[in-house]
């Protein structure tokens, strides 16, 4: 990879993998930025300007900042917006819903943290969203294009200490565009 390291999986992902299928197809660099404040919907400006959504859920695991509980959640909500724009760029924005620890009363939310295949596949099939959604690229049918998760668990999930439960978000694979 070219130049710096960013040090997050999801930013240094998704620069390598936009590298081939966008910014060489398309002479147009797409960057991802995390934004803890995404809706699961676009106001009329935000479509007017040319935002869509990608939401789905992914398997993560969680270690309490305060007491080092560990646990596995199957239920993790993923919120892009993504946008071609006028701009020199195409934007991501990417919401990675947290929750909160169990075993201590420590009141923040906790990262999830991703196996490295599991961000693949999802930046993947968001950059194939962005081919089709933005650039119009013809797919025969998503089911051939868009890949799977090869493990697609909802388990365990605890609604209580889901900060994407607590907006009424959680668990919706769901496109807008
Ligand atoms: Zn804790
Ligand atoms: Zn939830």
């Amino acid at each position: 990879m070219a130049g710096i390291s960013s040090g997050n999986i999801w930013i240094d992902t998704f620069h390598i993998l936009q590298k081939k299928d966008l910014e060489e197809r398309y002479r147009k660099r797409w960057n991802l930025q995390f934004n803890y404040s995404l809706a699961d919907n676009l106001t009329e400006e935000q479509r007017k300007a040319g935002w869509k959504i990608s939401q789905t859920t992914r398997f993560a695991c969680f270690t309490c900042s305060n007491c080092s509980h560990f646990w596995n959640s199957g239920r993790v909500t993923l919120i892009f917006h993504y946008r071609l724009g006028k701009s020199k760029t195409g934007t991501v924005l990417f919401y990675p819903f947290r929750q909160m620890c169990r075993q201590c009363d420590y009141d923040r939310f906790i990262n999830p943290r991703f196996k490295e295949e599991s961000v693949k596949i999802t930046l993947e099939n968001l950059i194939l969203k962005i081919r089709k959604n933005c650039y119009g690229e013809k797919m025969d049918s998503d089911s051939q294009h868009i890949k799977n998760p090869i493990i697609r668990r909802t388990k365990p999930h605890e609604r209580d200490l889901c900060e994407a439960c607590m907006k009424g978000v959680c668990n919706k694979e769901y496109d807008v565009l």
